[in-house]
């Protein structure tokens, strides 16, 4: 199965499935009181499943006869010795909770079924599933197994996650993740890029092909998923595997080098992290500072709103760990796609219009001012930066910087040290403030682009929509000729510019971007660096300029997205050229 590659590498694994219609279950042992207790529960389970299915029957009579003996057909099974004797069996034996043994009892009928080559009897396969989940949800009541239970490695395939989802996922067991919806830019691919994981997000019709327990391979460099692979298919893709994780090491070799054009042009090569516990791992990355703090993510972890102090320890440990590198922390970014629960986030219509970023904070001024101290609090630790999200006009970094120049009040009254010249930075990612982009720099000392939400408001494309994933082309003329105006406009203002969003950590865009105009830095998920860092030591500035220059001649963006595509292949084929196989790539000489 195709989807959009947002996550590289290849995960091969069993899969576990997430599924709004069926329960994921988790095997739990149990001891020999338990397991009698357990068979108990699993007969109370059948009975009252039973007495649904008559009362079920009992309507579907009332509209058609020919309904209800469909019914039977549940009735007769549920009556079959083979279903709930095996499963108390399976029970007894192995020791292991209903749902764990049902399902495997289920596993074995569905096996047998697929041997069988009567059509009519086929169709009893799905009568069985159906039966079964019905039995499940009595067992389980209606509460379904969380992701925090997974015990051992797992590909995780369903729908969609929620940004809660992923965090509360245990990271050493998932190995890769694939989802039904999803575009480019949705969490789930920046949260699996920033573990190094494998995902693939966009795979139309996904849970319907997919069991818990079937064994996958997600192949994150191609967006593709392969479902019970065949030995060979296993043998390409160990191979393909081991083979990424070594092109990934020796890319590691230029962790020390500054990321320096060939004609002595530096930039900045910053990471966007979610937690301060990846900050640990930033080093092996080769990373300058964090250029993106997304802080959101800290609320969704925690029992109740973080106050000062929370935020406060939190921000200290990420400005400790890096010393007196830059730390770009974003204030409360909620919304749209990144709603979370309680008192926070509200019921919208069109939630990527709603209150989110900025304007979620400005309507609740304490949120603001917490986040405000806690960084600030936290600036005394190291070269901290402050950064606005959503900005749609100067009217509300002014406000924020109201509540800014009030929490540096509160602290001085309190007599709490902080940086008196922290600065503060607005993201550039509405087409408002991309055009009034000279007005906004006024106001700040830096900006930074979400070329991710920008994108999205240029071309009205919902950027995590599969739909339209299509339509989502960072190549666009008018992403690149708003990206050059605020990167000259920045330039003009003498303030500082980066690019955070995603785009910022393609390596196939990199060449494009520096040809742009003035960029400062490019803060990215920390396992690019490397990648675009080898771009960018490559290539001359002028060359990077020659190259923007004639991709702004051209209208259309399937032109620009091809020409690009073709000219980094041809320029650096180990990193691109998807028409030669993985191990070619590695080894050029082969090929001669
Ligand atoms: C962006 O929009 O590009 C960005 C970096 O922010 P987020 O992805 O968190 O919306
Ligand atoms: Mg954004």
């Amino acid at each position: 199965m195709k989807g959009i590659a947002v996550s590289k590498g290849v995960a091969i694994g069993k899969a576990y499935l997430l599924d709004s219609t069926k329960f994921c279950i988790i095997k739990h042992q149990l001891d020999e009181v338990e397991a009698e207790k357990e068979v108990e529960r699993f007969r109370e389970a059948i009975e009252k499943t039973k007495l649904q299915m008559t009362e079920i029957k009992k309507r579907a009579e009332k509209i058609a006869d020919k309904y209800a003996v469909i019914l039977d057909t549940y009735s007769l099974l549920l009556d079959d010795d083979i279903l709930v004797n095996d499963t108390i069996e399976n029970i007894k034996k192995h020791k292991t909770n209903a749902e764990w043994a049902l399902t495997q009892t289920l596993n074995t009928f569905l096996k047998l079924f697929d041997n069988i080559n009567d059509d009519y009897l086929k169709g009893k396969k799905d009568d069985l599933d159906l039966l079964v989940q019905t039995i499940l949800k009595n067992l389980i009541g209606h509460s379904q197994e969380s992701l925090s239970d997974i015990q051992e490695p797992v590909i995780i395939v369903t729908h969609s996650l929620s940004p809660s989802d992923t965090i509360m996922m245990p990271k050493n067991f998932v190995k890769g993740m694939v989802t039904e919806a999803g575009g480019k830019t949705s969490h789930v691919g920046i949260f699996a890029a920033a573990l190094g994981m494998p995902a693939i997000t966009g795979v139309k019709g996904l849970t319907s092909k997919i069991n818990s327990g079937d064994q996958i391979i997600v192949d994150g460099i191609d967006g593709e998923v392969i479902i019970n692979p065949t030995s060979e298919n296993l043998q390409h893709y160990a191979k393909k595997q081991e083979n990424y994780r070594k092109y990934e090491e020796r890319l590691l070799t230029n962790i020390h080098q500054p990321a320096e054009t060939l004609d002595g042009h530096q930039i900045k090569l910053l990471a966007n992290i979610e937690s301060n516990q990846e900050v640990s791992s930033l080093h092996k990355f080769g990373v300058e500072g964090v250029g993106l703090y997304r802080t959101e993510f800290l609320y969704l972890t925690a029992s109740s709103l973080p106050g000062e102090r929370d935020l406060y320890e939190n921000f200290k440990s990420v400005v400790q760990e890096m010393g007196s590198r830059p730390v770009v922390i974003r204030t409360l970014d909620i919304g749209m796609d990144k709603q979370f629960g309680d008192g926070l986030s509200i019921d919208e219509d069109n939630p990527a219009l709603g209150l989110r970023g900025i304007r979620l904070s400005l309507a609740n001024p304490q949120l603001l001012t917490d986040q405000a101290k806690g960084i600030l609090r936290a600036s005394l630790y190291g070269n901290v930066k402050i950064l606005y999200p959503m900005i749609s006009s100067v009217t509300e970094i002014i406000q924020a910087n109201i509540i800014l120049e009030e929490a540096k009040n509160e602290l001085r009254k309190d007599q709490i040290p902080f940086n008196e010249d922290i600065e503060v930075g607005a993201m550039i990612e509405t087409p408002a403030a991309a055009i009034c982009i000279d007005h906004i720099l006024k106001e700040v000392d830096f900006v930074s682009i979400g070329t991710n939400d920008l994108i999205q408001y240029l071309l009205a494309v919902d950027r995590i929509n599969e739909n339209v994933a299509h339509l989502y082309q960072p190549f666009h003329p008018s992403v690149l000729r708003t990206l050059k105006n605020i990167m000259q406009s920045a330039e003009n203002a003498g303030k500082k510019v980066s690019i955070c969003g995603e785009l910022g950590g393609d390596p196939m865009a990199t060449m494009l971007l520096l040809g742009l105009g003035k960029l400062d830095d490019l803060s990215m998920e920390p396992h690019s660096v490397p990648k675009v860092k080898k771009i960018i030591r490559t290539i001359r500035l002028e060359e990077a300029r020659q190259l923007a220059d004639e991709v702004l001649e051209m209208s259309s963006p399937d032109e620009i997205t091809s020409f690009i595509t073709s000219e980094m292949r041809v320029r650096f084929p180990e990193d691109f050229d998807r028409d030669l196989s993985f191990e070619e790539k590695l080894n050029p000489a082969k090929r001669e």
